[in-house]
């Protein structure tokens, strides 16, 4: 145990840009290397590759039956989706890729969009504007009350909630909402990796219904906190919730955000480094809504819910976990992807506030 925190002060004194979090398959974990060495950037905390898949395969096997919670209906035809569709990926910062079950499976990503588009609007504005623009308060309330609007000191209240997501969409620029809403789905394909696509069918229906939306988006004008016009800001926040994504594309987003902004697999930084802090921030804040405060009790971890069933963790330096489950819980979170991501931080020890997340135990 002394060597490893010996290793671990030496990788921080050695200014190890970045840390291997699996160990590759057959390989040791090992110390970091000493001050001045160039290469070894194996953390010492670093589980080996097939851990982590034997630990991700028994959380599929003991989750797998689960059957609590109910498939979304605040969009119709997301209560028609498979429930029983579940598929775990984890991404390391390495572009280490562990998997099991349904992770190609497409399913819409939903709210898990606000946080690339907070980290598109922090982009173009820096963190002080979009703090002072939508704030990052916990509201308490469901992700999207109209009584949170009212009651909130900056009314948008944070960039994860329904309010505060529209209005961080109406700070992103473009001459024409179609060149805004281009800009959006570029951006998150360039977080995945890989081109992303509308599920036209998500978005019908949820443009069919969304009057609690463009409800949100006129209370918001009614206190300047809406930046474009109202309804066509919920028009294109409504797109960037229909975007498909399966669980492993979800995974690479999230480690997009653990590897500073750089995505894993391209290479390319799509988030400036300097932002990441706040994203995580606001995520560890209202992530699971008013779920958010036992989330972080009992896990530790940022992360981020969809009412399409996926939700994403991040764990800074090391990588992502994506779980794909429809059905959620009261707050509209996945039950099996709650559960499964708990199950991972706890046997890993990835949960932040803990020192054991570094190799104090
Ligand atoms: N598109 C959904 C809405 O605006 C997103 C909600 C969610 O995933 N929590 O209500």
């Amino acid at each position: 145990m002394k060597s490893r925190r010996i290793g671990i002060l030496l990788a921080l004194l050695a200014g190890v840009s970045q840390l291997v979090f699996l160990t590759p398959a057959g390989a040791q974990a090992q110390p970091a290397p000493a001050a001045g060495a160039a290469t070894a950037k194996v953390s010492p905390v670093a589980p080996r590759k097939e851990q982590v898949q034997a630990i991700v395969d028994e959380a599929y096997a003991k989750f797998k039956g689960d059957t609590r919670g109910k498939n979304a209906d605040c969009i119709p035809v997301l209560a028609k989706v498979n429930p029983n569709l579940f598929g775990i990926a984890v991404v390391s910062t390495d572009n280490q890729v562990v998997t099991a079950g349904d992770v190609k499976t497409a399913f819409s990503i939903q709210s898990i969009a606000k946080v690339f588009s907070l980290a598109l609007a922090m982009e173009e504005l820096g963190a002080n504007k979009v703090f002072e623009k939508i704030g990052s308060e916990p509201t308490g309330r469901a992700f999207n009350s109209p009584v949170a609007v009212v009651d909130m000191p900056t009314h948008t209240a944070n960039p994860l909630v329904n309010a505060g997501a529209i209005a961080t969409v109406s700070v992103i620029s473009g001459k024409t909402p179609e060149e805004k809403w281009a800009k959006i789905l570029g951006f998150y394909g360039r977080a995945a990796g890989e081109k992303l696509a509308l599920i036209d069918e998500v978005y019908k229906s949820e443009a069919a219904t969304n009057t609690g939306n463009k409800a949100l988006s006129y209370l918001l004008a009614k206190y300047d906190r809406i930046y474009s016009d109202p309804f066509q800001s919920v028009d294109v926040y409504t797109k960037s919730c229909s975007v498909g994504v399966n669980a492993l594309q979800l995974a690479k987003m999230g480690a997009t955000l653990a590897n500073n902004g750089r995505n894993p697999a391209t290479g390319e930084q799509v988030i400036k480094a300097v932002n990441v802090p706040e994203v995580l921030s606001s995520m560890m804040m209202a992530g699971l809504y008013d779920g958010s405060g036992g989330w972080a009790w009992r896990v530790g971890v940022p992360a981020k819910s969809g009412v399409g069933g996926g939700l994403v963790a991040v764990m800074p330096g090391k990588g992502a976990i994506a779980v794909f489950a429809p059905p959620l819980d009261e707050a509209g979170n996945s039950v099996k992807g709650q559960e499964v991501i708990q199950y991972v931080a706890n046997k890993l020890d990835l949960n932040l506030f803990s020192p054991a997340s570094v190799g104090l135990k």
